[in-house]
């Protein structure tokens, strides 16, 4: 998708909303320097996911529909159409007559029931794990296993920390290809992510574990082996891990 190698892991330059109707959502300044840590897309609805846990949701129903010019190439709708403009390397990435366009708390649009294609919640009070396994079965093979846990088609709300944190935490290396992940492993990690995710929810930021997370470099905790760090397949998200103690 055009879009996700746009925007993906960068920060708009510049982000306008020239239609009246979000003149007083003042989104240009809550989601200043924030990095596009994910883009999603299921049939009409596209989630461009923002760092500090914000989501822009837009469903483009009938009419709506999301461009890609380079800087400088005519548009080829009027600019009185445009609801959403980003700027971001030497291209415009806008959104034109959108009907839906929204921006969600992170915890809002997990739990928003219009996205029902969406796989279980990692914070839903019954977890449905043979959904979830089956779902998982049905990703590519080849996909890391790190980065499968981060599609929310898969498993919805596990993002690029608790990915990372409880891979590590189940002794999985976030690298192994999802077809190599035996069913019991990979329901390892998702017990994991739910019960520190909760316990996070709960107790807030100070609860969630920061074992190899953004430690590139540093020993781990567990074997003393300098962490890694490298962005995963198409989105080129970061994972952190241990080469010593993740297999
Ligand atoms: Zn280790």
């Amino acid at each position: 998708m055009r879009i996700r190698s746009v925007l993906g892991g960068r920060v708009p330059d510049e982000i306008l909303t020239p239609h009246l109707r979000h003149r007083h959502d003042r989104w240009p300044e809550r989601l200043a320097g924030r990095r596009v840590s994910g883009v999603d897309a299921y049939g009409k609805h596209l989630f461009l996911r923002f760092e500090g846990a914000l989501t822009l949701h837009s469903h483009l129903r009938m009419t709506g529909s999301w461009r890609v010019y380079r800087d400088g190439q005519p548009w080829r709708r009027s600019r009185g159409r445009a609801w959403l403009v980003m700027r971001v390397a030497g291209c415009e990435v806008v959104e034109f007559d959108g009907p839906v366009l929204e921006l969600l708390s992170d915890g809002r649009a997990r739990r928003d029931p219009r996205l029902t294609r969406l796989g279980p919640d990692v914070l839903g009070e019954s977890f449905e794990e043979a959904l979830f396994v089956r779902n998982l079965r049905a990703e590519d093979p080849r996909r890391p296993v790190g980065d499968s846990l981060l599609n929310q088609r898969i498993i919805a709300g596990i993002g690029n920390l608790w990915k990372a944190e409880a891979c590590f935490a189940a002794g999985i290396d976030p690298w192994r290809p999802t077809g190599e992940v035996p069913d019991e492993e990979a329901l390892r990690v998702v017990a994991f992510a739910r019960e520190r995710m909760s316990q996070s929810a709960r107790d807030g930021f100070e609860a969630r574990p920061r074992a190899v997370y953004r430690r590139g470099g540093e020993p781990c905790p567990r074997c003393g082996t300098p962490i890694r760090q490298r962005g995963q397949w198409e989105d080129n998200r970061l994972t952190f891990w241990c080469p010593g103690c993740q297999r």
